[in-house]
């Protein structure tokens, strides 16, 4: 019995499917040779796999994609020195991590705004420097705060927002064995991180909010130290750029804090800095790790012996 020729194995079939794959293959190897984006890397774009957690706590996590040239990563405090041994030491470890983070950015269009509280006279004539005290000026959609804290304006916690912080940092921090006298000797931004001529240097809320709209720049990445103090309520960082109605996120890996694990809760100084991530993003803007930026391992202290991190 001839038994009709099945459609799929008829000669003009397999001839169309031939010529289809060679076709494709041909697309594929014009896509490979003009360097096409994949959904990997897009061209101009962050990918960002960002993480958030609910009022009761609960972690989610949330795929951003930032247009690179509509984002500033901000660099908060990363000075030369610090009153405390132990900080300056972690600040020393964090700062080549930093500068590879803001490197890369950069190189993709990313606003590098270093941001030295206090510290921005040694910059004074440099093109950095200029380019943000030049900006624009640009009224804010909300006050900037009045209030003053170490020697820059402040974003003081917000009782109807978020409750109190999760670590005791009411004796300022020092993890040391051997507590340290408070006494400020920073100069400048740590020499690690490279500041460059196209980058902005600016410790004051109206320069860098100028300077983003002089961009029409809607995304702020904001890294540095201490994530309970100054991160948080700088007039420049996380606080404020909420308040000013960016998209912002932390990262998380790329921070600090001033606790002393002597004090409530009693846990070990990098859990506590997880405690206070954790504040961040149920109460602020969502974290990310810097490895969605380097593409490498993301940052782990010396000292942080644990098994396992919170925020991994
Ligand atoms: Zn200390």
């Amino acid at each position: 019995m001839i038994r009709a020729m099945p459609r799929e194995s008829s000669p003009l079939r397999q001839m169309e499917r031939f010529s289809f794959f060679v076709g494709l293959q041909l697309l594929l190897a014009a896509c490979s040779a003009l360097d096409v984006p994949t959904a990997d890397r897009e061209e101009g774009m962050l990918v960002l796999a960002s993480r958030s957690r609910d009022p009761n706590g609960r972690p989610s996590e949330r795929t951003l994609r930032w247009e690179a040239r509509k984002t500033a990563v901000i660099i908060v405090d990363m000075w030369d020195d610090h009153w405390c041994k132990g900080a300056a030491r972690r600040v020393g470890e964090l700062a080549g991590p930093v500068n590879d983070a803001v490197r890369e950015l950069r190189g993709r269009g990313v606003l590098a705004i270093h941001a030295p509280s206090t510290t921005v006279k040694p910059y004074e004539g440099t093109p950095s420097r200029e380019r943000a005290r030049r900006a624009p000026f640009r009224a804010t959609p909300a006050p900037l705060p009045t209030s003053e804290r170490w020697g820059t304006a402040w974003c003081w916690p917000d009782p109807k927002r978020e409750r109190v912080l999760p670590i005791d940092d009411s004796d300022m921090g020092c993890d040391c064995e051997k507590k340290c006298p408070i006494e400020p000797p920073w100069k400048r931004q740590i020499a690690a991180i490279e500041i460059r001529d196209e980058d902005a240097v600016s410790d004051d809320g109206q320069e860098v909010f100028n300077l983003l709209s002089e961009r029409g720049i809607e995304n702020v990445i904001v890294l540095g130290v201490h994530l309970n103090m100054c991160v948080l309520g700088r007039p420049f960082a996380i606080r404020q750029q909420v308040a000013l109605g960016k998209n912002v996120v932390l990262v998380r890996d790329l921070t600090d804090t001033m606790y002393n694990s002597q004090r409530p809760p009693g846990v070990d100084h990098f859990t506590g800095t997880d405690l206070v991530v954790e504040h961040v993003e149920r109460y602020w803007c969502p974290s990310i790790l810097s490895s969605d930026l380097t593409g490498r391992a993301p940052f782990r202290f010396d000292e942080d012996r644990r098994p396992k991190r919170g925020i991994d």
